[in-house]
Protein backbone atom coordinates (compact mmCIF):
# COMPACT_ATOMS: atom_id res chain seq x y z
CA UNK A 1 0.00 0.00 0.00
CA UNK A 2 1.04 3.39 -0.69
CA UNK A 3 -0.01 6.70 -0.29
CA UNK A 4 0.87 9.83 -2.97
CA UNK A 5 0.95 13.70 -2.85
CA UNK A 6 1.06 15.74 -6.13
CA UNK A 7 2.41 18.92 -5.50
CA UNK A 8 1.16 21.42 -8.06
CA UNK A 9 1.56 19.02 -11.30
CA UNK A 10 1.36 20.76 -14.90
CA UNK A 11 1.65 19.33 -18.20
CA UNK A 12 2.36 20.65 -21.11
CA UNK A 13 2.81 18.76 -23.86
CA UNK A 14 5.07 18.98 -26.93
CA UNK A 15 2.79 20.99 -29.17
CA UNK A 16 2.45 23.34 -26.26
CA UNK A 17 -1.16 22.38 -24.82
CA UNK A 18 -1.67 22.78 -21.25
CA UNK A 19 -3.58 19.66 -19.86
CA UNK A 20 -3.14 20.03 -16.97
CA UNK A 21 -2.88 23.05 -14.02
CA UNK A 22 -1.35 23.01 -10.73
CA UNK A 23 -3.24 19.63 -9.86
CA UNK A 24 -3.11 19.15 -5.94
CA UNK A 25 -3.58 16.29 -3.75
CA UNK A 26 -3.19 13.67 -1.25
CA UNK A 27 -4.49 10.39 -1.66
CA UNK A 28 -4.36 8.24 1.84
CA UNK A 29 -2.93 4.69 2.05
CA UNK A 30 -5.50 2.33 0.72
CA UNK A 31 -8.35 5.27 -0.44
CA UNK A 32 -10.23 5.07 -3.63
CA UNK A 33 -10.10 7.77 -5.47
CA UNK A 34 -12.36 8.47 -8.53
CA UNK A 35 -11.24 11.39 -11.25
CA UNK A 36 -14.50 12.51 -12.95
CA UNK A 37 -15.24 14.77 -16.02
CA UNK A 38 -16.21 15.38 -19.48
CA UNK A 39 -14.09 13.90 -22.09
CA UNK A 40 -10.98 16.23 -22.34
CA UNK A 41 -10.29 17.61 -19.18
CA UNK A 42 -7.29 15.70 -18.38
CA UNK A 43 -8.37 13.25 -15.97
CA UNK A 44 -6.12 10.12 -18.30
CA UNK A 45 -3.27 12.82 -18.39
CA UNK A 46 -2.94 12.88 -14.66
CA UNK A 47 -3.37 8.95 -14.61
CA UNK A 48 -0.44 8.61 -17.10
CA UNK A 49 1.62 10.92 -14.94
CA UNK A 50 1.12 9.01 -11.86
CA UNK A 51 1.63 5.95 -13.68
CA UNK A 52 4.79 6.95 -15.40
CA UNK A 53 3.58 6.72 -18.09
CA UNK A 54 3.63 10.42 -19.16
CA UNK A 55 6.32 13.06 -18.26
CA UNK A 56 5.34 15.51 -15.43
CA UNK A 57 6.23 19.28 -17.17
CA UNK A 58 6.59 20.70 -13.34
CA UNK A 59 5.42 20.25 -9.86
CA UNK A 60 6.38 16.78 -7.44
CA UNK A 61 4.69 13.70 -7.49
CA UNK A 62 5.99 11.36 -4.47
CA UNK A 63 5.11 8.05 -3.37
CA UNK A 64 5.44 7.21 0.46
CA UNK A 65 6.87 10.63 1.05
CA UNK A 66 9.34 9.86 -1.75
CA UNK A 67 9.80 12.32 -4.66
CA UNK A 68 9.20 9.88 -7.40
CA UNK A 69 9.02 12.27 -10.86
CA UNK A 70 11.87 10.07 -12.18
CA UNK A 71 10.99 6.74 -11.79
CA UNK A 72 9.90 4.64 -14.54
CA UNK A 73 6.63 2.55 -14.37
CA UNK A 74 7.68 -0.72 -13.14
CA UNK A 75 9.77 1.08 -10.16
CA UNK A 76 6.23 2.99 -9.01
CA UNK A 77 4.84 -0.42 -8.69
CA UNK A 78 1.77 0.52 -9.75
CA UNK A 79 -1.17 -1.76 -11.58
CA UNK A 80 -3.12 -0.32 -14.25
CA UNK A 81 -6.65 -1.33 -16.38
CA UNK A 82 -6.93 0.10 -19.30
CA UNK A 83 -10.85 0.54 -20.82
CA UNK A 84 -9.09 -1.66 -23.61
CA UNK A 85 -8.51 -4.55 -21.62
CA UNK A 86 -6.12 -6.16 -24.12
CA UNK A 87 -6.09 -9.99 -22.93
CA UNK A 88 -3.16 -12.35 -24.67
CA UNK A 89 -5.83 -14.02 -26.98
CA UNK A 90 -4.13 -17.69 -27.51
CA UNK A 91 -3.34 -17.58 -23.68
CA UNK A 92 -5.89 -19.34 -21.51
CA UNK A 93 -7.33 -17.41 -18.59
CA UNK A 94 -4.27 -19.00 -16.19
CA UNK A 95 -1.44 -18.10 -18.35
CA UNK A 96 -3.02 -14.85 -19.08
CA UNK A 97 -3.08 -13.85 -15.03
CA UNK A 98 0.41 -16.10 -14.50
CA UNK A 99 2.22 -14.02 -17.37
CA UNK A 100 3.21 -10.67 -15.85
CA UNK A 101 4.32 -13.29 -12.54
CA UNK A 102 6.26 -15.52 -15.08
CA UNK A 103 7.89 -12.39 -16.39
CA UNK A 104 9.41 -11.54 -13.01
CA UNK A 105 10.78 -14.88 -12.49
CA UNK A 106 8.36 -15.99 -10.03
CA UNK A 107 8.57 -19.44 -8.71
CA UNK A 108 5.55 -21.92 -10.38
CA UNK A 109 4.25 -23.15 -7.19
CA UNK A 110 3.93 -19.24 -5.82
CA UNK A 111 2.05 -18.42 -8.74
CA UNK A 112 -0.16 -21.34 -8.96
CA UNK A 113 -1.02 -19.80 -5.45
CA UNK A 114 -1.69 -16.34 -6.59
CA UNK A 115 -3.50 -17.38 -9.69
CA UNK A 116 -5.77 -19.76 -7.68
CA UNK A 117 -5.77 -16.93 -5.53
CA UNK A 118 -6.72 -14.50 -7.73
CA UNK A 119 -9.42 -16.25 -9.16
CA UNK A 120 -11.62 -16.80 -6.63
CA UNK A 121 -11.68 -13.10 -5.73
CA UNK A 122 -13.36 -12.81 -9.21
CA UNK A 123 -15.21 -15.72 -9.12
CA UNK A 124 -12.94 -17.03 -11.84
CA UNK A 125 -11.86 -20.62 -11.03
CA UNK A 126 -14.02 -22.20 -13.41
CA UNK A 127 -12.68 -20.36 -16.04
CA UNK A 128 -9.22 -20.72 -15.88
CA UNK A 129 -8.71 -23.05 -18.53
CA UNK A 130 -10.95 -20.77 -21.00
CA UNK A 131 -9.36 -18.73 -23.83
CA UNK A 132 -10.22 -15.17 -23.84
CA UNK A 133 -13.30 -15.65 -26.83
CA UNK A 134 -14.94 -17.68 -24.42
CA UNK A 135 -15.39 -15.42 -22.14
CA UNK A 136 -18.33 -12.75 -21.94
CA UNK A 137 -17.57 -9.57 -21.73
CA UNK A 138 -17.36 -8.87 -18.35
CA UNK A 139 -15.51 -11.81 -17.35
CA UNK A 140 -12.58 -10.96 -19.91
CA UNK A 141 -12.85 -7.27 -17.46
CA UNK A 142 -12.30 -9.54 -14.65
CA UNK A 143 -9.55 -11.06 -16.29
CA UNK A 144 -7.45 -7.70 -16.93
CA UNK A 145 -8.56 -6.29 -13.31
CA UNK A 146 -6.86 -9.78 -11.91
CA UNK A 147 -3.95 -9.68 -14.05
CA UNK A 148 -3.22 -6.32 -12.24
CA UNK A 149 -4.05 -7.59 -8.92
CA UNK A 150 -2.38 -10.13 -8.95
CA UNK A 151 0.79 -8.35 -8.92
CA UNK A 152 0.14 -7.50 -5.38
CA UNK A 153 1.28 -3.74 -6.07
CA UNK A 154 0.88 -0.56 -3.63
CA UNK A 155 -1.59 1.48 -6.26
CA UNK A 156 -3.73 0.65 -8.63
CA UNK A 157 -5.19 2.68 -11.71
CA UNK A 158 -7.65 2.43 -14.27
CA UNK A 159 -8.49 4.71 -16.70
CA UNK A 160 -12.50 3.80 -17.84
CA UNK A 161 -12.01 0.55 -17.19
CA UNK A 162 -15.73 -0.36 -17.26
CA UNK A 163 -16.65 1.54 -21.10
CA UNK A 164 -16.69 -1.54 -23.09
CA UNK A 165 -19.43 -3.03 -21.09
CA UNK A 166 -23.02 -3.12 -21.44
CA UNK A 167 -25.09 -1.10 -18.82
CA UNK A 168 -25.93 -4.29 -16.75
CA UNK A 169 -22.21 -5.52 -16.27
CA UNK A 170 -21.20 -2.23 -15.67
CA UNK A 171 -22.91 -1.95 -12.37
CA UNK A 172 -22.13 -5.48 -11.77
CA UNK A 173 -18.64 -5.14 -12.37
CA UNK A 174 -18.67 -1.65 -10.08
CA UNK A 175 -20.05 -3.34 -6.97
CA UNK A 176 -16.85 -6.33 -7.79
CA UNK A 177 -14.46 -3.48 -7.99
CA UNK A 178 -15.19 -1.94 -5.12
CA UNK A 179 -15.17 -5.64 -3.44
CA UNK A 180 -11.92 -6.04 -4.41
CA UNK A 181 -10.59 -3.23 -3.07
CA UNK A 182 -12.55 -3.59 0.13
CA UNK A 183 -10.43 -7.17 0.18
CA UNK A 184 -6.81 -5.74 -1.12
CA UNK A 185 -6.46 -2.62 0.15
CA UNK A 186 -4.29 -1.07 -2.37
CA UNK A 187 -4.42 2.72 -3.06
CA UNK A 188 -6.74 2.97 -5.91
CA UNK A 189 -7.07 5.36 -8.58
CA UNK A 190 -9.88 5.41 -10.92
CA UNK A 191 -10.64 7.70 -13.82
CA UNK A 192 -14.49 7.86 -15.49
CA UNK A 193 -16.79 10.52 -17.12
CA UNK A 194 -19.52 8.40 -15.81
CA UNK A 195 -20.96 10.35 -12.37
CA UNK A 196 -22.56 7.49 -11.05
CA UNK A 197 -19.77 4.92 -11.01
CA UNK A 198 -17.56 8.21 -9.34
CA UNK A 199 -20.89 8.67 -6.87
CA UNK A 200 -20.89 5.05 -6.05
CA UNK A 201 -17.34 3.55 -5.95
CA UNK A 202 -15.11 6.36 -4.49
CA UNK A 203 -14.06 7.28 -1.14
CA UNK A 204 -13.26 10.61 -2.63
CA UNK A 205 -13.87 11.93 -5.64
CA UNK A 206 -11.75 14.69 -7.66
CA UNK A 207 -13.83 16.94 -10.40
CA UNK A 208 -12.04 18.07 -13.18
CA UNK A 209 -12.68 20.33 -16.22
CA UNK A 210 -10.56 22.32 -18.59
CA UNK A 211 -7.38 20.49 -16.63
CA UNK A 212 -8.08 22.27 -13.37
CA UNK A 213 -9.41 20.90 -10.46
CA UNK A 214 -13.33 21.54 -9.61
CA UNK A 215 -13.19 20.30 -5.98
CA UNK A 216 -12.45 17.38 -4.34
CA UNK A 217 -14.92 15.74 -1.55
CA UNK A 218 -16.62 12.97 -0.57
CA UNK A 219 -19.59 12.04 -2.82
CA UNK A 220 -21.88 13.24 0.09
CA UNK A 221 -19.93 16.34 -0.23
CA UNK A 222 -19.77 17.05 -3.61
CA UNK A 223 -23.76 16.57 -3.84
CA UNK A 224 -24.81 18.61 -0.78
CA UNK A 225 -21.98 21.40 -0.95
CA UNK A 226 -20.94 22.07 -4.58
CA UNK A 227 -18.35 24.52 -4.62
CA UNK A 228 -19.70 25.75 -7.93
CA UNK A 229 -22.32 25.50 -10.78
CA UNK A 230 -20.35 22.90 -12.87
CA UNK A 231 -19.77 20.79 -9.95
CA UNK A 232 -23.90 21.56 -9.25
CA UNK A 233 -24.30 20.12 -12.55
CA UNK A 234 -22.25 17.91 -13.10
CA UNK A 235 -23.33 15.36 -10.13
CA UNK A 236 -26.70 14.14 -9.72
CA UNK A 237 -28.85 13.03 -12.59
CA UNK A 238 -30.79 14.59 -13.82
CA UNK A 239 -28.49 17.54 -13.18
CA UNK A 240 -29.49 20.38 -10.73
CA UNK A 241 -31.84 23.13 -12.68
CA UNK A 242 -30.27 26.71 -12.98
CA UNK A 243 -31.98 29.90 -12.98
CA UNK A 244 -29.89 32.70 -13.88
CA UNK A 245 -30.87 36.07 -13.85
CA UNK A 246 -29.62 39.75 -12.69
CA UNK A 247 -30.86 40.33 -8.88
CA UNK A 248 -33.72 43.26 -8.83
CA UNK A 249 -34.88 45.00 -5.34
CA UNK A 250 -33.46 41.49 -4.11
CA UNK A 251 -35.49 39.25 -6.74
CA UNK A 252 -34.60 36.95 -9.98
CA UNK A 253 -36.94 35.90 -12.31
CA UNK A 254 -38.02 32.03 -13.01
CA UNK A 255 -39.90 33.01 -16.66
CA UNK A 256 -42.65 35.27 -15.78
CA UNK A 257 -42.16 34.88 -12.00
CA UNK A 258 -40.35 36.35 -9.33
CA UNK A 259 -38.15 34.37 -6.59
CA UNK A 260 -37.54 36.80 -3.30
CA UNK A 261 -34.11 35.76 -2.32
CA UNK A 262 -33.90 38.65 -0.01
CA UNK A 263 -36.09 37.60 2.84
CA UNK A 264 -34.67 34.39 3.31
CA UNK A 265 -31.09 34.82 1.69
CA UNK A 266 -30.12 38.44 2.45
CA UNK A 267 -26.84 37.59 3.90
CA UNK A 268 -25.63 35.47 0.32
CA UNK A 269 -26.83 38.13 -1.68
CA UNK A 270 -25.33 41.16 0.10
CA UNK A 271 -23.70 43.08 -2.27
CA UNK A 272 -25.32 41.89 -6.03
CA UNK A 273 -28.00 44.16 -6.36
CA UNK A 274 -28.30 44.78 -10.11
CA UNK A 275 -25.59 42.09 -10.74
CA UNK A 276 -26.20 38.01 -11.77
CA UNK A 277 -27.08 35.33 -9.55
CA UNK A 278 -27.53 31.97 -10.39
CA UNK A 279 -30.36 29.94 -8.28
CA UNK A 280 -29.96 26.13 -8.63
CA UNK A 281 -32.59 23.24 -6.89
CA UNK A 282 -32.10 19.62 -8.04
CA UNK A 283 -35.08 18.44 -9.25
CA UNK A 284 -35.45 15.74 -6.64
CA UNK A 285 -35.26 18.28 -3.68
CA UNK A 286 -38.94 20.02 -4.53
CA UNK A 287 -42.16 18.90 -3.49
CA UNK A 288 -45.79 19.51 -5.49
CA UNK A 289 -48.13 21.26 -4.20
CA UNK A 290 -47.52 24.26 -1.70
CA UNK A 291 -45.60 23.67 1.34
CA UNK A 292 -44.53 26.05 4.04
CA UNK A 293 -40.65 27.15 4.26
CA UNK A 294 -40.57 27.35 0.23
CA UNK A 295 -40.54 29.16 -2.57
CA UNK A 296 -43.79 27.98 -4.74
CA UNK A 297 -43.54 28.40 -8.41
CA UNK A 298 -46.43 27.74 -10.74
CA UNK A 299 -45.51 25.60 -14.50
CA UNK A 300 -46.80 23.78 -17.57
CA UNK A 301 -46.04 20.38 -17.30
CA UNK A 302 -44.27 19.31 -21.13
CA UNK A 303 -43.50 16.00 -20.57
CA UNK A 304 -43.15 13.00 -18.15
CA UNK A 305 -41.03 10.48 -18.45
CA UNK A 306 -42.24 7.32 -15.85
CA UNK A 307 -38.99 5.55 -14.80
CA UNK A 308 -40.30 3.46 -12.78
CA UNK A 309 -38.93 4.09 -9.50
CA UNK A 310 -39.80 7.79 -10.10
CA UNK A 311 -40.74 10.44 -12.53
CA UNK A 312 -39.09 12.87 -14.81
CA UNK A 313 -40.92 15.73 -15.05
CA UNK A 314 -40.51 18.42 -17.86
CA UNK A 315 -41.57 21.97 -16.92
CA UNK A 316 -41.73 25.61 -18.49
CA UNK A 317 -41.82 28.31 -16.47
CA UNK A 318 -42.63 30.96 -18.53
CA UNK A 319 -40.04 30.75 -21.45
CA UNK A 320 -37.68 28.70 -18.82
CA UNK A 321 -37.28 24.80 -18.38
CA UNK A 322 -36.20 22.71 -15.77
CA UNK A 323 -36.99 19.10 -14.44
CA UNK A 324 -38.80 17.97 -11.29
CA UNK A 325 -38.48 14.12 -9.97
CA UNK A 326 -41.54 13.08 -8.29
CA UNK A 327 -43.29 10.11 -6.86
CA UNK A 328 -44.42 7.77 -9.96
CA UNK A 329 -48.08 7.74 -8.47
CA UNK A 330 -48.32 11.91 -8.65
CA UNK A 331 -47.15 11.89 -12.24
CA UNK A 332 -48.57 15.41 -13.49
CA UNK A 333 -51.24 15.06 -16.72
CA UNK A 334 -48.51 16.55 -19.81
CA UNK A 335 -50.24 19.74 -20.52
CA UNK A 336 -51.87 20.75 -16.99
CA UNK A 337 -50.39 23.18 -14.68
CA UNK A 338 -49.03 22.50 -11.61
CA UNK A 339 -47.41 24.40 -8.30
CA UNK A 340 -44.28 22.69 -6.77
CA UNK A 341 -42.31 23.92 -3.59
CA UNK A 342 -38.45 24.58 -3.44
CA UNK A 343 -37.78 23.78 0.22
CA UNK A 344 -35.62 27.14 1.53
CA UNK A 345 -33.04 24.83 2.61
CA UNK A 346 -32.84 22.89 -0.98
CA UNK A 347 -31.74 26.18 -2.68
CA UNK A 348 -28.14 26.79 -4.15
CA UNK A 349 -27.00 30.35 -5.09
CA UNK A 350 -24.01 31.12 -7.21
CA UNK A 351 -22.02 34.17 -7.86
CA UNK A 352 -23.56 34.69 -12.22
CA UNK A 353 -19.86 35.69 -13.44
CA UNK A 354 -17.08 33.57 -11.04
CA UNK A 355 -19.79 30.78 -11.33
CA UNK A 356 -18.63 30.09 -7.49
CA UNK A 357 -21.32 29.01 -4.43
CA UNK A 358 -22.13 31.92 -2.18
P1 LIG B 1 -9.59 12.89 -20.43
O1 LIG B 1 -8.90 11.67 -19.92
O2 LIG B 1 -10.18 13.71 -19.33
O3 LIG B 1 -10.60 12.59 -21.50
P2 LIG B 1 -6.99 13.55 -21.52
O4 LIG B 1 -6.13 13.60 -20.31
O5 LIG B 1 -6.92 12.33 -22.37
O6 LIG B 1 -8.51 13.84 -21.11
O7 LIG B 1 -6.67 14.80 -22.44
C1 LIG B 1 -6.65 16.11 -21.92
C2 LIG B 1 -6.36 17.08 -23.04
O8 LIG B 1 -5.04 16.91 -23.51
C3 LIG B 1 -7.29 16.91 -24.25
O9 LIG B 1 -7.62 18.17 -24.73
C4 LIG B 1 -6.42 16.14 -25.23
O10 LIG B 1 -6.79 16.43 -26.55
C5 LIG B 1 -5.04 16.66 -24.91
N1 LIG B 1 -3.98 15.67 -25.22
C6 LIG B 1 -3.93 14.38 -24.82
N2 LIG B 1 -2.81 13.78 -25.27
C7 LIG B 1 -2.12 14.71 -25.98
C8 LIG B 1 -0.89 14.71 -26.69
N3 LIG B 1 -0.12 13.64 -26.77
N4 LIG B 1 -0.53 15.87 -27.28
C9 LIG B 1 -1.29 16.98 -27.19
N5 LIG B 1 -2.45 17.05 -26.53
C10 LIG B 1 -2.88 15.93 -25.94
Amino acid sequence: MAYLELRNLNKIYPNGFHAVHNFNLDIEQGEFIVFVGSSGCGKSTTLRMIAGLEEISSGDFLINGKRANELGPRQREVAMVFQSYALYPQMTVYDNLAFSLTLEGVDEDVIEERVYKTAKILGLTDYLDRLPRALSGGQRQRVAVGRAIIRKVGIFLMDEPLSNLDAKQRVTMRSEITQIHKEIGATTIYVTHDQTEAMTMADRIVVMKDGYIQQVGTPHELYFSPANVFVAGFIGEPPMNFVKGVLKDGCIAFGDQQIDLGKKFADKIAGYEGREIVFGFRPEAIVLGKQDDSYQIGCNVELTEMLGDNTNVYITVGDRQAILKVDPHDTPDTDSNITFSIPYESVYLFDGETENVL
